[in-house]
């Protein structure tokens, strides 16, 4: 049987990522995923240019904006940060080439099982097939395939429900991109009781536009029939009523899933790896700038004389979640779960803040490029900022989250 350097399970953008990374260092890698690589993906992508860590990805953008705006309580706030969506096929095209010309072979079937001998692992399909590597990576998506992890009780998600159309008026200004308009004018006092929603939102040009009603964050996910109900509530009251729909976009996935077992011999990427970003939800610019390092230490650690499973899927680990990250990692959720105690006016006032904060403050906590004492510098002068009335909604969740806050003093997972 041959055995690989490293089986990739799972060709989502994630997996694409760490299987071009690694094999671009020389390692043998081989590719397991339930569907072919080369199937479209569904999902739309956002990313913020500045987080592209090539320049050659801008060309994998089908569509970027320079006129982005927030919009809370009765401000407009101009970004001034590029963003753009990529084009699903031209950055899995990239992606897939880079794994071509590094020799990439891509095996279709659903991992099942994983096993582990002393200098190798064995992955098993449903339909008994069996693939061996001197490591496995799982990237098999937010519920993975061979990763452990503890369990969790309360995970909040991300809803949305998006059109692709053709509107009776334009329901964002010409050329622009509205990352956030958490108005909401246009409800009724009970629904603004209800957890806020906010609309994303965006000029595709040719009379097209992107609209979707968004929930950040919600233990249980926020019904799509409610979002699917607000967004065109919210398009009625703007005189923008859908005139032809090009495609329905209906999304749920994972906020703050448990970090994965970081001592367990599988290494893992992208959802599988828990690597949504708590505040925006984002992992597709992410998974693109840490696939090279990831790679790069384990393929330090496989170059190791008496190699194993374990002390490469450690090395990845060590990289991916190092302390200092797991430390963040604890803080943003910390301000996720405060943000999921605000009501519509109060999440208006702190973004109203929170986009006033100096550039380098807020863009780093939305790209996760500050230091842990500037992520908690960052925190703190917010916290000074905003109104009295989110002030005390972000002490009451200190109150109630203290364990979050405890584990990020103490750097534990
Ligand atoms: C509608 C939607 C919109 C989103 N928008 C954004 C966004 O704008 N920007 C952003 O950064 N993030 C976004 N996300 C969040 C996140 O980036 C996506 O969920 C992303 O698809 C996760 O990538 P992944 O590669 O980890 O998993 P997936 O995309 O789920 O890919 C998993 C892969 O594993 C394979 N697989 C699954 N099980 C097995 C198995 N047992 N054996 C073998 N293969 C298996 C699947 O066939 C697939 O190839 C969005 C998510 C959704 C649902």
């Amino acid at each position: 049987m041959t055995v690989d350097d490293v089986l990739v399970v799972g060709a989502g953008p994630t997996g694409l990522a760490i299987a071009a990374a690694l094999s671009e260092t020389g390692l043998r890698v081989a590719g397991l995923s339930a569907a072919p690589p080369t199937k479209p993906w569904q999902n739309t992508y956002g990313v913020w240019l500045d987080e592209l860590p090539a320049p050659e990805l801008r060309a994998t953008l089908g569509y970027r904006w320079s006129d982005v705006v927030v919009r809370a309580g009765r401000r407009t706030i101009p970004l001034q940060r590029e963003y753009g969506l990529f084009d699903n096929r031209q950055l899995q095209h990239y992606l897939l080439e880079c794994c071509e010309r590094h020799g990439v072979v891509w095996q279709n079937g659903i991992a099942a099982e994983v096993e582990h001998r002393v200098s190798h692992s064995l992955v098993t399909t449903r339909d008994r097939r069996t693939f061996a590597a001197r490591l496995v990576v799982d990237a098999s998506g937010h519920s993975p395939a061979l990763l452990r992890r503890p369990a969790a009780s309360q995970v909040a998600r991300q809803a949305a429900y998006g059109i692709v159309g053709e509107f009776s008026a334009p329901p964002v200004q010409a050329g622009q991109m509205v990352l956030m308009d958490y108005r909401a004018d246009h409800l009724t006092p009970e629904e603004q009781r209800e957890p806020p929603t906010f609309l994303y939102a965006m000029d595709l040009g040719d009379g097209q536009f992107f609209v979707e009603e968004t929930s950040l964050a919600h233990v249980p996910g926020v019904p799509l029939s409610t979002l699917e109900r607000r967004l065109r509530r919210r398009l009625d009251a703007g005189g923008a009523a859908v005139r032809q729909v090009m495609h329905i976009e209906r999304c749920l996935f994972p906020m703050n899933n448990p970090l994965p077992y970081l001592d367990q011999p599988v290494m893992g990427f992208g959802g599988a790896a828990s690597m949504v970003h708590p505040p925006s939800g984002y992992m597709v610019g992410k998974a693109l700038r840490y696939a090279p390092e990831v790679a790069q230490a384990i393929a330090q650690a496989l170059g190791a004389s008496g190699s194993t499973p374990l002390s490469a899927a450690r090395a990845g680990w060590q990289t991916l979640w190092s302390p200092a990250r797991v430390r963040r990692r604890q803080l943003y959720l910390f301000g996720l779960a405060s943000l999921m105690r605000c009501d519509s006016a109060t999440i208006q006032a702190f973004f109203e803040a929170f986009f006033h904060l100096p550039r380098h403050e807020w863009t780093g906590y939305l790209s996760d490029t500050l230091s842990t004492a500037e992520l908690a510098r960052t925190m703190l002068r917010l916290f000074v900022r905003v109104p009295g009335k989110v002030r005390r909604t972000l002490m009451a969740a200190a109150g109630a989250e203290h364990a979050l806050l405890r584990r990020a003093a103490f750097g534990q997972a």
